[in-house]
């Protein structure tokens, strides 16, 4: 594999205004009249755009807004002022089925909320989610929300061959199940960031040499998910060189610099600072 140290990458987002949101009688949510581009939305770090807040202050993201609107449409709402701002949750920008928007957002509610049980260590709502461990002839797959889409969040159990016969298990400690967790949510992630455009975007004053890559969002979903996934998983388990004024990632078998040469870059001012101070 060539390892690619650094691509400069972006998240374009264009959201397409809905106005007068109708719903018919088979349950399609479509734009009145009108749809109208709106301008790029930054879901940025930084974005100091007005926001919904929660109790504590502390301003939602785009991901957390969107995951809150499974709830919208669970108690029968179509969230109208969402539309207006930001137009379709899925892709197609003209129509979209409530029934559908709602399996949709449910995923993304429990492969955000499983992450999170992940990462705080909450393992009771992960038991509960994989049941106890079961271990069976046949290849039963863990099914967590949606099994008969291609939109899903499955767990496949492991195959093991004790005393000679083939038996296929789920987790059966608390380590095994966060493992059996990351495998689930990394396969789900993989699955859906497949369907998402990776484009060179054409700048305007493009910098010397710099090619810049944009994930190309369709709907507020897509949009949600790169902004959740480069908050919450991207940089996991990714090591940056320590070497002043160096950001590149750091690849096996190295460990804490990036390369040979940052290596001696930082032991070569090192010695010039205790030189300096006399230790
Ligand atoms: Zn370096």
């Amino acid at each position: 594999m060539l390892p690619l140290k650094t691509i400069c990458a972006t998240v374009k987002y264009f959201p397409v205004h809905w106005e007068n949101v109708a719903v018919d009688e088979k349950g399609v949510i479509r734009p009145g009249r009108k749809i109208s581009w709106g301008v790029p939305h930054s879901i940025d770090d930084d974005d100091d755009n007005e926001k919904p807040h929660k109790e504590e202050g502390k301003p939602l993201r785009f991901w957390q807004q969107v995951r809150q609107l499974y709830f919208t449409f669970e108690q029968g709402k179509v969230p109208i002022d969402f539309y207006y701002q930001y137009g379709g949750i899925l892709e197609d920008f003209r129509s979209e089925s409530i029934d559908e928007v709602r399996k949709r957002l449910d995923w993304f509610r429990l492969l955000t909320v499983m992450v999170e049980w992940a990462k705080t260590g909450r393992l009771a709502p992960l038991w509960e989610k994989f049941g106890p461990p079961q271990e069976s002839k046949d290849c039963k797959p863990v099914f967590f929300v949606n099994d008969d889409s291609e939109l899903n969040i499955k767990f496949s159990p492991w195959i093991s061959t004790e005393a000679g016969e083939v038996l296929f298990h789920t987790p059966k400690n608390d380590e095994q199940l966060l493992q059996a967790t990351w495998e689930a949510v990394t396969n789900a992630v993989g699955k859906y960031l497949d369907g998402i455009r990776l484009a060179p975007i054409i700048q305007e004053q493009p910098q010397s040499g710099l090619i810049l890559w944009g994930f190309i969002a369709k709907g507020a979903l897509q949009a949600a998910f790169l902004d959740w996934f480069f908050q919450e998983i991207a940089h996991m388990n990714v090591t940056t060189c320590q070497a002043r004024g160096c950001q590149n990632i750091v690849l096996l078998p190295r460990k804490i610099f990036c390369s040979e040469r940052c290596r001696q870059r930082e032991k070569k001012s090192r010695q010039r600072h205790n030189k300096r101070t006399g230790l």
